[in-house]
């Protein structure tokens, strides 16, 4: 056939005669060739300006790529470096003859074959060159139709395989297919492998979406036709993919295995695509449930929990994510968060600017009104512009290159209390309804957790509100407290004038015991006092240097009567003044707190004080013989109003021991216990003598 020929009389039917895309034209309609054969059109210049279908095959690079393209591209290297195609064209062109050659030709997986090729220059009517018509003939010793004995294998197989589940394809290692099952062409959204089989790869490609397990979409053209050769598929590569007619999503993973020939070289891939959707989506959810779960109960701030939750969906679950909450019925706390960090910022400010009702867009309100997800599984352009109320908005809204969209709510019992936005980009897989039921179930955990928030909240407001009227109610009765000591005391020395039969002595010793029951009711109150001003870290300590020994001593002086009134025999011991800086009140009702007790839990039995002190050290310990502590209320005990007694037997607060330990640990200290039940307790004061920097006073 005569190329040149052809070219002009398609010239003389009156086409318009602009230059070579008139030979894209004429060929693209006559040429028709076999897999070993091929025609390919070249410009003036040496650019491809079309090339019959079997080219694809043969280079394995689809029209639409080669189109445009230097010709020198189809050859190898070596070739295209010392300019042998180049030379060809200038050759033809200055004889007007065929250049005929047996060279190597290049697939565009780099691979090489021999072949024929044959370069004639064409002109038009007037004599004007107007490009080169290359003829390829592949002397490519791979077959490029299936054998024979293949043919018939495949026809028995295809009984079997035909309805097997799985998708099972058979390609030449060029990438050629050449056998799909039932199940394969589905995939395509095909009814039968035949029609499969039967249509150009670039076309097949076009009714499959392929995404990696990161949901990034790659090229099924470029897949397909690697797919036996290039790629390494023996242990099994899991994708993602969506068939484009029906819009059916699955997980597969596909395998291959290969067929030798008598050299030993690849004849068939035969590739095996096995439906795992559900135990992938299972362990999708699971994972990232669990993840979400995790970063949802690592915090009992309202906000950091928002924060968290944004950032565990980003980039697991989404390329950007919003979380909006509720607050006094408006959707105030908004997470926005991206895998473009400055795309988030946009969004944030475009929306901040906006006022809060912006994430109250119909779409969002729908969720807040309906507490039902929504899907959008290629979200339109009309149904983007509801998310945005002004042209800067949707600017800033399009720049995300949304391609799929979910909201899902956010429950507490059977309140809506926020909305959960996510979104893949155009480069990323749909969502589709297996996301949506992840994204629900995420919903109601984060509805969960918002819950935590808000009782933790409370419940730190109340603790806050007890602390403020422990301290109000302390400093009130204080007051009167104070005036009543002071009487007492006047009293007490009117008294102590009196004496012979003037004293009354019934009257001493009731003024006595309501003097005693007068400092209980101040160390009570003290002790509330404390409460809030330790849980407010307000527990300044005035140091001065003072013996500690000697401060035992008095406390231990003043409760001697207490003791005996209560049947234990008190004693001190001390072996050397114990010097130190440290806050001599503070210390003394430390010390006081813990002989008090064993004089409270002493059971009448004999209570030992020690001081002892080395150069860095001073240890204070108050043993008794009384009651005793059990293991498992050792560290209770220290607590805020713990107790490990029954309240109708022992009096008290329980702040005693968590006020001394505050106390001590201000002081860059420790306080200790070790007891046997029913054997009595050693409570044992450890202080550092200098004073400890680091320790917070
Ligand atoms: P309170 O004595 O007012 O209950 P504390 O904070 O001083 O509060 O003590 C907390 C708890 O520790 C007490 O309720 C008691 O159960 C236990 N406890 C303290 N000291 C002793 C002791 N010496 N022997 C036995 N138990 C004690």
């Amino acid at each position: 056939m005569a190329a040149a020929s052809v070219a002009s009389a398609s010239l003389k039917k009156g086409r318009e005669p602009e230059g070579t895309d008139v030979l894209a034209d004429v060929f693209r309609d006559l040429l028709k060739f076999t897999a070993e054969h091929t025609v390919i059109a070249l410009r003036n210049d040496g650019k491809i300006a079309s090339w019959s279908t079997a080219a694809e095959l043969m280079f394995g690079l689809t029209t639409d790529r080669a189109l445009g393209q230097e010709f020198a591209c189809l050859y190898p290297q070596a070739a295209v470096d010392s300019q042998t195609p180049e030379r060809d064209l200038a050759t033809a062109l200055a004889t007007g003859n065929a250049v005929s050659n047996g060279t190597y030709l290049r697939r565009a997986d780099g691979s090489t074959f021999r072949a024929n090729v044959r370069i004639s220059p064409i002109f038009d009517d007037r004599g004007e060159h107007i490009g080169f018509i290359e003829l390829v003939q592949s002397l490519d010793r791979r077959p490029h139709r299936l054998p024979q004995h293949y043919v018939n294998t495949l026809a028995e197989a295809d009984l079997v395989l035909g309805s097997v589940h799985d998708a099972i394809f058979v390609q030449e290692p060029s990438g050629k297919l050449l056998y799909a099952n039932r199940a394969g062409a589905r995939h395509f959204g095909l009814e039968d492998g035949e029609t499969f089989v039967r249509m150009p790869i670039d076309e097949i490609s076009k009714r499959l979406e392929v995404f990696d397990e990161e949901g990034n979409q790659l090229d099924t053209f470029a897949l397909l036709s690697t797919l036996g050769g290039k790629m390494n598929l023996d242990d099994g590569t899991l994708f993602y993919s969506r068939t484009v007619s029906t819009n059916e999503t699955r997980w597969v993973i596909v395998r291959q295995s290969r067929i030798y020939d008598d050299q030993g070289e690849t004849e068939l891939v035969v590739c095996v695509a096995t439906n795992v959707t559900d135990s992938v989506r299972s362990k999708l959810s699971e994972q990232a449930l669990s993840e979400t779960t995790k970063r949802l109960s690592a915090s009992l701030d309202y906000e950091t929990t928002l924060r968290n939750l944004a950032d565990a969906l980003v980039p697991r679950l989404a390329d950007w994510a919003a979380v909006v909450c509720m607050r006094e019925g408006v959707p105030r706390d908004v997470q926005i968060v991206s895998t473009e960090v400055e795309l988030a910022e946009r969004i944030r400010e475009s929306w901040a600017k906006a006022g809060d009702n912006v994430f109250l867009s119909p779409p969002v309100a729908e969720v807040f009104r309906t507490g039902k997800p929504v899907l959008f599984e290629n979200i339109t352009r009309q149904q983007l512009e509801a998310f945005a109320s002004t042209k800067a908005e949707l600017d800033v809204v399009e720049q995300a290159h949304v391609r799929s969209m979910i909201l899902a709510p956010i429950v507490v019992g059977d309140r809506t209390d926020g909305v959960i936005i996510v979104s893949t980009p155009e480069s990323k897989r749909r969502y589709d309804l297996g996301d949506l039921d992840l994204m629900t179930e995420i919903g109601r955990r984060a509805g969960t957790a918002i819950e935590h928030t808000r009782l933790y909240r409370n419940a730190q407001l109340a603790i806050r509100l007890r602390n403020e009227f422990l301290a109000v109610a302390a400093h009130e009765l204080r007051t009167p407290l104070a005036t009543l000591t002071l009487q007492l005391q006047s009293l007490q020395a009117i008294l102590a004038k009196e004496t012979g039969d003037d004293r009354d002595v019934r009257l001493c010793d009731r003024l006595d015991k309501t003097i005693r029951q007068n400092r209980r009711l101040t160390r009570l109150i003290d002790s509330l006092l404390d409460v809030s001003q330790v849980a407010g870290g307000r527990l300044e300590l005035r140091r001065s240097e003072f013996d500690l020994a000697e401060l035992v001593a008095d406390v231990a002086d003043r409760l001697t009567d207490d003791a005996e009134r209560a049947g234990s025999k008190l004693s001190f011991q001390w072996s050397a003044p114990c010097p130190g800086y440290w806050d001599a009140d503070r210390l003394g009702q430390v010390v006081d707190n813990l002989i008090s007790n064993a004089i409270k839990y002493g059971q009448k039995k004999p209570i030992d004080v020690t001081c002892t002190c080395d150069r860095a050290h001073v240890c204070v310990t108050v043993a008794d013989n009384g009651i005793g502590i059990a293991p498992e209320n050792m560290t209770r005990i220290f607590e805020r109003f713990e107790r490990a007694v029954p309240e109708t037997n022992y009096g008290g607060l329980g702040l005693g021991l968590w006020i001394s330990r505050e106390i001590t640990e201000a002081h860059g200290g420790k306080l200790e216990v070790a007891s046997t039940v029913g054997q009595g307790a050693v409570f044992r004061l450890f202080l550092p003598r200098q004073r400890v920097e680091s320790a917070p006073t």
